[in-house]
């Protein structure tokens, strides 16, 4: 990875524009650039045919000022520290950005899942949680669902957590399945929360999405549930879609709910019926009307910038825009919808699922859908309200929102 894409220094750049716009003080500018607390650990795990082989994981709590630090866990082959590190400032600027009463962290494990059977999965799951147990708690720091975790690997750490405890503790995860304490409407919030703030910029900007186009750059979790609710609430068509093996494009239109279907039975999107294939570097050059980027970092850069060709840009993955490629987009014209806002709708459930856990009284999937529709609503406003006041793109808008507010916590508390 090259120094100038490396996510962390990018965090750091993004985030020390918004502390020179905003003034903020030096020791919280330089505060607010570092983890405030971070773990490496070595995970010793024994596979299925009798060897141990040992894997590495990170924590890391970015900053707790506004309430204990939240954020997902990747399993990924690529997992780096200074990855996780980027990935929990910017859940430190989501929770803040939606307002809701909880700092920035993220965690991972260095792994490729996809080689792994079901019982390593469980191993490594609870493996995990023994290296950093004394660490997590609904009052320190509440884990949850990334790139390649699901529900169940949620469902096997809570156990964990649980057995070590020697007591319940459904709140100390989130994203886990309903049956166990999960919130209902938890799996589609990730893609929720974003077509509620593609919903919001249209009508702000005077676009009638009713018929217009999408493509979709990964096709998991939050990609599929953006397909299938931009065409359901939207009324977009969904042109192309991809994943990690490729894409696949028809400009006439795909059905959204016979492509999740078809990825779900074959794990892949090639051979889809009545679809050509497409790389996943044509399919960000689409001329569509919404692109959703819901896989990883770093694909809209400098060297294709200049070749976008989509009206609004939807971050549900996060940081796929570098900041060179955010102003020669602001430059075009391209409405982006940074991630910390696109994406915040899952954390924001998740948040929901600790409420819920804490009352031990269940919502109905109506009062979930509601009141995330409210704090997405407002947060849009809040950000794009700041962007047209300081003329700037609304990325930097939700930094100055956000960034402020995590401020002022740590001002408060005598921290800085
Ligand atoms: P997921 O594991 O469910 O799906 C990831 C998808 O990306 C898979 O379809 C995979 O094939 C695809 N992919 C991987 N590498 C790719 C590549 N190089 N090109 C194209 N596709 C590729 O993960 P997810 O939960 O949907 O997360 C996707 C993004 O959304 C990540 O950036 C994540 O941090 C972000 N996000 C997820 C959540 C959540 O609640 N799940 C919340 C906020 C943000």
């Amino acid at each position: 990875m090259t120094e100038a894409l490396n996510p962390f220094k990018i965090a750091q750049r993004q985030l020390d524009k918004a502390a020179e716009r905003l003034g903020l003080d030096q020791a919280t500018h330089e505060f607010l650039r570092w983890p405030m607390r971070e773990f490496s650990f070595t995970l010793p795990v024994k596979m299925d045919d009798g060897s141990t082989r040992v894997f590495h994981g990170f924590r890391v709590q970015y900053n707790t000022a506004r309430g204990p630090a939240k954020g997902g866990l990747r399993w990924h082959p690529d997992e780096t520290l200074d990855t996780v590190r980027a990935l929990a400032a910017w859940m430190t600027w989501k929770t803040s950005v939606v307002d809701i009463p909880l700092g920035g962290g993220k965690g991972g494990i260095v792994c490729n899942p996809k080689e792994l059977s079901e019982t390593e999965k469980e191993r490594l799951a609870r493996a995990y949680i023994r290296a950093i147990a004394s660490a997590l708690g609904v009052t320190k720091d509440v884990p949850a669902p990334d790139v390649y975790t699901t529900p169940q690997i949620m469902a096997w750490m809570m156990d964990e957590y649980e057995t070590i405890m020697r007591e319940h503790h459904p709140g100390v995860i989130t994203g886990k399945p309903v049956s166990i304490g999960g919130s209902k409407g938890r799996n589609d919030a990730t893609a929720r929360g974003g077509i509620y703030v593609t919903r919001e910029a249209a009508k702000t900007y005077g676009i009638d999405l009713n018929g217009q186009t999408m493509a979709v750059q990964g096709f998991g979790n939050a990609g599929q549930f953006a397909a299938l609710l931009g065409e359901e609430l939207l009324g977009l068509k969904l042109v192309a879609a991809s994943d990690s093996k490729g894409g696949v494009y028809n400009p006439k239109g795909i059905d959204a709910k016979a492509l999740v279907d078809y990825k779900l039975q074959n794990g892949t999107l090639q051979g889809f019926p009545g679809a050509e294939p497409i790389s996943n570097e044509d399919l960000l050059e689409l001329d569509v009307m919404v692109l959703f980027p819901s896989a990883l970092e770093n694909v809209i850069t400098e060297a294709n910038a200049s070749r976008i060709r989509a009206r609004m840009i939807c971050e549900l993955a996060n940081g796929p825009t570098t900041p060179e490629a955010d102003e020669i987009l602001f430059e075009k014209g391209v409405i982006v919808l940074p991630d910390f806002l696109a994406n915040a709708g899952g954390v924001t459930v998740s948040y929901f699922e600790q409420v819920q856990n804490t009352y031990n009284f269940y919502w109905e999937l109506k009062e979930v859908h509601w009141r995330l529709d409210e704090k997405m609503t407002r947060a849009f406003r809040s950000v794009y309200e700041m962007g047209s006041r300081e003329k700037i793109h609304l990325r930097e808008a939700a930094y100055l929102v956000s960034v402020a507010r995590v401020a002022e916590a740590c001002k408060l508390r005598g921290w800085v």
